[in-house]
């Protein structure tokens, strides 16, 4: 594996979640006046209800709303429409030691042009990572970016496919193929997210072989683990397994998960037992697991900690610093969403750890689904918006009180 590093002192020590001024030095008084705006209309429980239907309509009746969104709740969030327009705010994020994560935004067409239109894309974000290598450490894509759900739950159901499914799938293969290809010849990691439980047995697969292939010498493609789900403890150990036994390295993002609600819904409707854990408590319980697990083997195994959760990022501090891992060993990396938890982000920076932002970039209507989900997990319904709004308000505090 590249570059393994090795620490006698505990690095964790220097580790100071709670400092507003290392986490928000890159917004002015007046952008961190907005950034507070913002998180308070967005905090309003009626506003996210009726915002999304609102925001559609007026796109879809071509009513002047665009620029209100691109210039609060877009520029909060989303770096650009395009890959040149998010260049500034990756050298802003860089030069506080955060790197980006191009995330392109569209979300399923449905036909092969869209799907191929997406793979021509996401190696162009493997350029970019090439070129700016310091400041873009992934590149990442969802498989629904390049297959079709029903497809991939197909294969997943071990259904047979018909002549064309099986063309089709053929070609999905291919586009996986030629994204991670193409991330292995330029040396740029590449993640795959996950999604719904029903296609996820197909994506681990693909995902696999990949691994099998590309990641020799060090973990070159990542696969995502959601740890809402029960039985992904046992799913790493697996991989963890296999990998030995072939000689790869396994690359994982560790994530919570992000369909929790659906998952539960279509498991309840279809009559099976929830592939999700039974609480919360049990989720943290199985997250942290795969940390300890993940870094005991991290001769092996290199993970990004997709997380705002302050107890795991904290977690994986102290585990770095048991296993004497230096905070900026390339194996470990930590990764939040642009605009949110800022603190966790820019003082993990500044204390030497690997942090990078997810930056998503689209046109307005194409991340207004994005938008709509961050609005509805900062809503005051599920009492989230006070975090990110209580840091940024006890910021505004402190330059207050700074300036007299
Ligand atoms: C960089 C990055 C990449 C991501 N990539 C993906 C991805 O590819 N796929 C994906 O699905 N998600 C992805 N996510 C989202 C992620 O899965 C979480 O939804 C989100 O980060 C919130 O979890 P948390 O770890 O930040 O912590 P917290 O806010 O502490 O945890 C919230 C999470 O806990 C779980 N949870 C909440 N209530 C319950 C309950 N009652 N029972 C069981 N579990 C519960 C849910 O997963 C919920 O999202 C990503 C997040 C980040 C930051």
């Amino acid at each position: 594996m590249s570059n393994p590093k090795r620490q006698p002192e505990a690095p964790a020590a220097q580790l100071d979640l709670t400092n507003t001024a290392i986490a928000f030095a890159s917004l002015s008084d007046e952008q961190l006046k907005q950034a507070i705006f913002l998180f308070k209309v967005i905090g309003n429980p009626l506003v996210v209800k009726l915002g999304p239907t609102f925001a559609d309509l007026s796109l879809k009746l071509r009513l002047p709303i665009q620029g209100l969104i691109k210039k609060t709740i877009f520029s909060h969030f989303c770096g650009g429409e395009t890959i040149p327009d998010c260049l500034p705010r990756i050298e802003k994020l860089g030069s506080k030691s955060v790197g980006t994560i191009l995330d392109f935004a569209r979300e399923g067409g449905g036909q092969d042009a869209d799907f191929d239109l997406v793979t021509q894309e996401i190696i162009r974000t493997i350029d970019m990572a090439a070129q700016h290598r310091s400041l873009i450490p992934f590149a990442v894509f969802k498989p629904t970016g390049v297959a079709t759900l029903d497809l991939l739950a197909k294969l997943d159901r071990g259904e047979q496919l018909s002549a064309d499914e099986q063309a089709a799938f053929e070609r999905v293969k291919g586009r996986f193929e030629a994204i991670c290809q193409h991330a292995a010849k330029k040396r740029v990691r590449i993640m795959i997210d996950a999604e719904e439980t029903w296609i996820q047995k197909t994506v681990d697969a693909l995902a696999m072989d990949l691994m099998a292939r590309l990641n020799k010498e060090q973990a070159i493609v990542f696969n995502t683990v959601q740890l809402y789900r029960h039985d992904r403890l046992e799913f790493i150990k697996a991989c963890h397994q296999t990998a030995k036994e072939n000689g790869f390295y396994l690359g994982l993002k560790l994530v919570r998960g992000a369909y929790l609600e659906k998952e539960n819904n279509v498991a309840a409707r279809e009559g099976r037992p929830s592939p999700i854990n039974p609480s919360k408590e049990a989720t943290d319980r199985e997250y942290n697991e795969a940390l300890k697990f993940c870094v005991a083997h991290v001769d092996r195994i290199a993970i990004c900690a997709g997380t705002h959760n302050e107890d795991s990022v904290r977690l994986l501090v102290e585990l770095m610093a048991q296993h004497h891992l230096a905070p900026n060993d390339e194996r470990i990396h930590f990764a939040q969403l642009l605009g949110m938890s800022d603190h966790i982000s820019f003082n993990l920076a500044a204390a030497g750890y690997l942090v990078a932002k997810y930056v998503p970039y689209g046109t307005v209507s194409e991340l207004l689904p994005y938008l709509t989900r961050r609005a509805q997990e900062n809503s005051s319904v599920l009492g989230q918006s006070s975090r990110e709004l209580d840091l940024l308000n006890r910021e505004y505090a402190r330059r207050k009180a700074a300036k007299k």
